[in-house]
C-alpha cells in the first residue's frame, strides 16, 4: 500500500495535483473538503451542520472529519493506497489518522507539503471563485480567514510528520507538470 498526506494551504493545487497522482498511481482520493461538499448538496444533518463553518472559512470539528475518513478506509479496504486531500488539518486528526492506519495494518509512508506564498494564494482562490461558485472563495476576507485557520492549526501536522521523517516540501509555484514531476520523484523514492 501507498498512502500519502498531500498538504498545504488552501489553493496551493492540492486537488489539481491529487487527480494527476490518482491516475498515476491508482490510489484512491480521499478529501474531507470534497465529502462535506456532498453532505451539504444532499442536505444531510451532518452537511448542514458543517455548511456554516464551512462558510465562514473555519475548520468543522474533528470528530466529524475523522469519522468521515474512518468509513471511507472501511469501505475501500482493497485500495492499493489513498491520497489524503485536505486532511489531517489538526495535529488531533494526524494522531487519530494514525491510529486508524495501524488498524488496517498500514501507515502514512509520505507527506507531500506545496508551499505557495499568501498573496499567490489569495490572488488563485478568487480566481476559483469565479467558476467554482464556491462561497469560500469568493470574499478575500474568508480567503484570509482560511489562511490564518491554516496557519494557527493545520501547519503544526507538518512538524508532526516530520518527527517521523516523513514530510517533504516541494515548491507549489510554476507550471502544474513540473511540480507534479517533482511530487512524483519523491514517491519513487519511498515506493
Ligand atoms: P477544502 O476543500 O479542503 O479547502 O475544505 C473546505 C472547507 O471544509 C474547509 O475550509 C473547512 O471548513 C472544511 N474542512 C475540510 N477538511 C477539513 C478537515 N480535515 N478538518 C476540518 N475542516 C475541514
Amino acid at each position: 500500500m501507498l498512502n500519502i498526506v498531500l498538504f498545504g494551504p488552501p489553493g496551493a493545487g492540492k486537488g489539481t495535483q491529487s487527480q494527476k497522482l490518482i491516475d498515476k498511481y491508482q490510489l484512491k482520493h480521499l478529501s474531507t473538503g470534497d465529502m462535506l461538499r456532498s453532505e451539504i448538496a444532499h442536505q444531510t444533518e451532518l452537511g448542514l451542520k458543517a455548511k456554516e463553518l464551512m462558510d465562514a472559512g473555519l475548520l468543522v470539528p474533528d470528530e466529524v472529519v475523522i469519522g468521515m475518513i474512518d468509513n471511507q478506509l472501511n469501505a475501500n479496504k482493497e485500495s492499493k493506497g489513498f491520497i489524503f486531500d485536505g486532511f489531517p488539518r489538526t495535529v488531533a486528526q494526524a494522531q487519530a489518522l494514525d491510529t486508524l492506519l495501524s488498524n488496517h495494518l498500514t501507515s502514512i509512508h509520505l507527506m507531500l507539503a506545496l508551499t505557495v506564498t499568501e498573496e499567490e494564494l489569495v490572488k488563485r482562490l478568487l480566481i476559483r471563485g469565479e467558476s467554482s461558485g464556491r462561497a469560500d472563495d469568493q470574499d478575500e476576507a474568508k480567503i484570509r480567514v482560511r489562511v490564518n485557520e491554516y496557519n494557527t492549526k493545520t501547519a503544526q501536522v507538518a512538524t508532526y510528520y516530520e518527527g517521523q521523517g516523513k514530510f517533504k516540501a516541494i515548491d507549489g509555484i510554476g507550471d502544474i507538470d513540473e511540480i507534479f514531476s517533482a511530487l512524483c520523484t519523491e514517491i519513487e523514492q519511498v515506493g
